[in-house]
């Protein structure tokens, strides 16, 4: 590892959130930054400022270039350097800088960080161009567009594929999309400067058993490559220079946890049925395919939610039928006889796919994302349902609408299907007729005419995270705010309740798949209300599940009872921990 040796120093701690649980110790390695430049506002009077960096910026581009063609044309020969030239031209590419300076004078943000911005659109839009010549361009584009913002912040270049060895990266943030490319064999632990317990970022995290921790402030700039730190995922601290005492108690934490983790393997095989007899369904949320061995290691009744957008991240052109048909029937035929509940695309919010182009919105987790962008483009929707009718063929395949917010968003997605299963049927390819189909409830509206939309599904399953994101006006991203981001705010729990007593009313299930369905503290507060499924990560499946066995219906309704009048959040929080604190004290 060429990071060196790590740096003796005193023993500092940095406190953040803790997303994904585990304690992993290594050196760091920073995250290449230069293709996600820190935003930061600039005023009117900055900009000549901001400007003039860029000009020196594209200068020092220019000749680095120039400078490494010498090198190469004197070495390998003239002929290979000649492929420069096209990087000189993205230098001068008066369309991308035009482009550039218009959006710096609308915006008003950095430099680096508007230039990043319409390189990757610019370089988006020529790689949808059917043209071997104009996708060469846009791996030009991406190539300059690194070097002129590793010029304008000032960082070196690190190719993070070159850290083969075990680490720990550190970055100012991870989209989704970087974390589901993490080498799973070297990465130990990762640690941002921003974030929060519900962005994909987090649950990706969870999801492939990679201790986290988020909202560190400015920790990145804190430390170094190299630097030997500490992280510890449970309670959301980064320990840099960890002394003998710390790595002393972190040992002997570690064993615990290993304690418990092997008690809690021998669940696999039991149910998740309260002490006094009732059966709570227990799946697991995938993100990825190959997650499902999880499922089944950690002994879920299949998949309560396959989030599909990973299925379209990461890549430059839309998954086809077929790729998606074969993914959906080896997860199906993995889990089968249990279920597989197959999630329509939710792209847009924290989840964005380059391949599609879209354009920049003001409020991308208000705009159009999910079931909206669907249903303006049939052409993608009818791909995936089409897909996911297919795979019902071959195993137990449910299917759910994400972000439906009335009964006329269900039923033009409703038609869709319709008509992909018209299709088929000409088609002659088999599927299940009797497929059942369900709406995510995640916006407040659809909560509060749930009785109108049951009529209407086969179930419901409650996505906490947008839900309350969404009834406290809270963004799930920010950590500024993620005080304010309660799941036991009364609001919640109110809504929650109608959503269940409605679907109960038309006789269908009602499940949560968002984070809360996770925590251990708050299942004695779902079940109490009346809730019929759970679905969580993989991970933390069965410490629900020994939750589950540990409660009794009794203690659950009279749980809700006593905090379903209470005004304080917190208070129904301590309620809940109270109970759980008496009950299973060690899952804590
Ligand atoms: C939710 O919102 O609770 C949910 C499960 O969906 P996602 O986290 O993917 O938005
Ligand atoms: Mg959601």
């Amino acid at each position: 590892m060429t990071g060196g040796e790590p740096r003796p120093g005193a023993e500092k701690r940095f406190h953040g959130i803790g997303v994904s649980p585990g304690i992993a110790r290594g050196v760091v390695v920073h995250r290449t930054e230069d293709e996600l430049p820190p935003v930061r506002e600039v005023s009117e009077a900055d900009i000549p400022e901001e400007i003039a960096r860029l000009e020196d910026a594209l200068l020092a581009t220019r000749g680095q270039i120039l400078s490494l063609q010498e090198r190469i044309a004197g070495s390998i020969g003239a002929k290979d350097a000649s492929i420069f030239d096209a990087h000189l031209l993205v230098v001068e590419d008066r369309t991308l800088l035009d482009e550039v300076l218009r959006t710096l004078q609308r915006d008003r943000l950095n430099v680096e960080h508007i230039f990043s911005r319409v390189a990757n659109r610019y370089a988006a839009t020529l790689e949808q161009i059917d043209d071997p010549y104009l996708r060469e361009r846009a791996t030009d584009i991406h190539d300059v567009a690194r070097r002129v913002i590793r010029n304008l912040t000032g960082k070196e270049a690190r190719d993070l594929g070159a850290w083969k060895t075990e680490h720990l990266l550190v970055a100012h943030n991870l989209t989704p999309s970087d974390t589901a490319q993490l080498n799973r064999s070297s990465v130990l632990g990762f640690a941002t400067d921003v974030g929060s317990k519900t962005s994909h970022t987090a649950i990706m995290a969870r999801s492939l058993n990679i201790p986290a921790v988020v909202g560190l402030h400015s920790f990145s700039e804190q430390v170094d490559n190299g630097d030997d730190i500490l992280l510890d995922g449970y309670n959301g601290v980064v320990i840099l220079n960890p002394n003998e005492q710390t790595l002393w108690e972190y040992g002997e934490l570690e064993i615990k946890k290993t304690e418990v983790e092997e008690q809690l393997h021998k669940l696999r095989e039991t149910q998740s049925t309260t002490a006094d007899g009732r059966h709570v369904i227990l799946s697991a949320n995938i993100e990825l395919p190959d997650e499902v061995e999880q499922v089944n290691e950690c002994g879920a009744e299949g998949v309560g939610l396959f989030r599909t957008e990973f299925f379209y991240l990461n890549r430059t052109g839309l998954p086809t039928e077929e790729d998606q048909f074969q993914a959906y029937r080896d997860v199906a035929q993995a889990v089968a006889p249990h279920s597989v509940i197959i999630r329509t695309l939710d792209l847009g919010g924290d989840k964005l796919m380059t391949a599609l182009n879209l354009p920049e919105e003001e409020n991308p987790f208000l705009g159009c994302r999910a079931i909206r962008f669907c249903l303006e483009r049939p052409d993608v929707f009818k791909t995936q349902i089409r897909a996911i009718l297919r795979a019902s063929a071959c195993g137990n395949v449910r299917m759910m609408y994400p972000m439906i917010s009335g009964v006329e968003e269900l039923r033009r997605a409703n038609a869709v299907l319709e008509e992909c299963r018209r299709e088929l049927v000409a088609e002659g390819q088999p599927f299940n007729a009797e497929m059942e189909v369900g709406a995510m409830i995640e916006i407040p509206s659809a909560a509060v005419c749930a009785d109108l939309l049951a009529r209407e599904v086969d179930f419901f399953s409650i996505g906490t995270n947008d839900l309350i994101q969404y009834t406290i006006a809270v963004d799930r991203l920010n950590e500024k705010i993620s005080h304010l981001y309660e799941p036991t705010h009364p609001a919640i729990l109110r809504l929650i309740r109608t959503v269940v007593d409605a679907g109960h009313a038309e006789g269908i299930w009602v499940g949560v798949c968002g984070e809360m369905a996770g925590d251990v503290v708050l299942a004695p507060l779902l079940l109490g209300l009346g809730v019929d499924e759970l679905s969580a990560g993989a991970a933390v499946v069965p410490r629900v599940k020994r939750a589950v066995q540990s409660l009794d219906m009794k203690s659950c309704l009279e749980l809700v009872e006593s905090v379903i009048r209470e005004e304080s959040p917190a208070k129904i929080q301590a309620r809940c921990e109270e109970l759980a604190r008496r009950l299973y004290p060690d899952l804590l």
